[in-house]
C-alpha cells in the first residue's frame, strides 16, 4: 500500500499526540490537509496549463495527457489521497480536482484543434490552386471585308427583285467557257487561265458565269431571269497587291424582253450610289468580252478626289470596277433562249476590288490572310 507524504505525517503525529486531544488535532490537520491539497491542485493546474500553452505538436499534447492525467500521474495520486479527507473536504477538493480535469481536458482539446487547423491551413496553402488566374482570351472576329461587300451587294440587288444563286467551284469546261462563247481554241481564254483537274474538262471556275449558264438552262428559254451569283473564283495570276489567285466575284444577269444597255447603265449607277454614296457617277466605255455584245468597261467617278486625279484613279478621275454588256446572242442560243425574243445584260466585278476602294485598303492579299487585326479594325475609312 502506498502512503502519501501527508499520510506519513498524519501517522507520525498520531503517535505523539495525546489521545485526549486527538479529535481536535485531526480536525485541524484535515483542514490544513484539505487546503494543502487545493493549493497543490492549483499549482499543478498552472503547471499543466503552461505546458499546454508551450506545446506545438499533437505528440507533446499526448505526452502531457499521459504524464499528468494517466494512472501514474499526479492527478490520480491526489485523487487517491482524498480517501483520508472528511466528507466536506472530499466534496470541496473533489470539486476543485474535477474542475482541473475538465479544464485540462478542454485546454488539451482546444490546443489539439488549433494545431490541427494550423496544419490543415499550411497544407491547403502549399497545395493551393489559384483559380483566379485569367483564362485564355477568346479573340472575337468580325465579318471579313469581302463578306461585308457581298452581303451589302446582295441586299441591294434583292431590293431590286434579284435572286441570289450559288454554284460549284469545281466546274465543267463546258459551263465555264464553251457555253459562254469561249470554245476550246478561243484566245480570250488566256485572260482567264485557271487550274485544271485530272480530267481536263474539270477546272476551278475562273468566273461565276457558269452559275448563270445553269440558271438559264433551268429557265428553258421561257422564264425571265434576274439574278446575282457571288462566289469564289480562281485564276492563274502573278500575285501582287491587286491580283490574287483566288478572288470573289459578284456577277449579275438579267434576261427578259425589251432589255437594253440603258437598263444596265441605270442598274450600275444605282449600285455605285448605294455602295459609295449618292454623289458617285457611273460611266461606260466600249470594251470586248466574248460573252457580251456590245461590251463595256464600267467605271465610277473617283471617290478620293473631285475628278482632278489622284493615285487611286491614276490620274483619270474615274475608277473601273466592273465589266459587262448585253448577253451575246450565241450565249442566249446555247442556253436555250431565242435571241430574237429575249435580251439580257450581264456584269461582273471583284468583291475584293470594291472592298479595297470602300475601306481604303492598299493590299488585296491582306483580305485572305486571316489576320484578326484586319477585320477588327472598324475605324477604316468607310465612304458612304
Ligand atoms: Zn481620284
Amino acid at each position: 500500500m502506498r502512503y502519501s507524504f501527508r499520510d506519513k505525517i498524519f501517522n507520525l503525529k498520531l503517535k505523539v499526540v495525546p489521545r485526549a486531544i486527538r479529535p481536535f488535532w485531526m480536525i485541524a490537520f484535515f483542514l490544513i490537509g484539505g487546503i494543502f491539497m487545493i493549493e497543490k491542485i492549483e499549482k499543478l493546474k498552472s503547471e499543466i496549463i503552461s505546458l499546454i500553452e508551450k506545446a506545438s505538436t499533437i505528440k507533446e499534447l499526448n505526452d502531457i495527457k499521459v504524464e499528468y492525467m494517466g494512472k501514474k500521474g499526479p492527478i490520480t495520486e491526489i485523487s487517491a489521497g482524498m480517501r483520508d479527507l472528511s466528507a466536506d473536504e472530499k466534496k470541496e477538493v473533489g470539486l476543485v480536482l474535477n474542475d482541473l480535469r475538465v479544464e485540462v481536458n478542454n485546454l488539451l482539446d482546444e490546443k489539439k484543434n488549433k494545431i490541427e487547423t494550423e496544419l490543415l491551413n499550411e497544407k491547403l496553402k502549399s497545395e493551393k490552386i489559384d483559380i483566379s488566374m485569367p483564362g485564355m482570351e477568346i479573340q472575337n472576329g468580325a465579318p471579313s471585308f469581302v463578306e461585308k461587300v457581298v452581303d451589302d451587294a446582295a441586299d441591294f440587288f434583292i431590293s431590286l427583285g434579284y435572286d441570289v444563286y450559288e454554284g460549284p467551284e469545281i466546274e465543267l469546261d463546258k459551263y465555264n467557257f464553251e457555253m459562254l462563247n469561249l470554245p476550246k481554241d478561243h484566245p480570250a481564254r488566256d485572260a482567264q487561265d485557271t487550274y485544271y483537274l485530272k480530267d481536263e474538262d474539270l477546272l476551278l471556275r475562273s468566273q461565276t458565269s457558269p452559275v448563270q449558264v445553269r440558271v438559264m438552262l433551268e429557265g428553258k428559254g421561257e422564264s425571265p431571269i434576274r439574278m446575282i451569283c457571288p462566289g469564289k473564283t480562281y485564276r492563274r495570276e502573278d500575285i501582287n497587291a491587286t491580283h490574287e489567285q483566288e478572288f470573289t466575284q459578284i456577277e449579275g444577269l438579267v434576261i427578259d424582253k425589251n432589255i437594253s444597255l440603258s437598263d444596265l447603265k441605270g442598274t450600275f449607277d444605282a449600285f455605285v450610289k448605294h455602295t459609295f454614296g449618292e454623289s458617285t457617277e457611273a460611266r461606260f466605255r466600249p470594251s470586248y468580252y466574248p460573252f457580251t455584245e456590245p461590251s463595256v468597261e464600267m467605271d465610277m467617278s473617283c471617290i478620293y478626289c473631285d475628278g482632278s486625279g489622284c493615285s487611286m484613279c491614276k490620274p483619270k478621275g474615274w475608277i473601273t470596277i466592273s465589266g459587262g454588256g448585253m448577253v451575246h446572242p450565241n450565249v442566249l442560243r446555247m442556253c436555250g433562249y431565242d435571241p430574237e425574243k429575249w435580251q439580257g445584260f450581264a456584269f461582273g466585278m471583284a468583291a475584293e476590288r470594291i472592298a479595297m476602294l470602300k475601306y481604303n485598303m492598299t493590299d488585296m492579299r491582306s483580305m485572305h490572310e486571316n489576320d484578326l487585326r484586319e477585320t477588327r479594325n472598324f475605324d477604316r475609312k468607310e465612304v458612304k
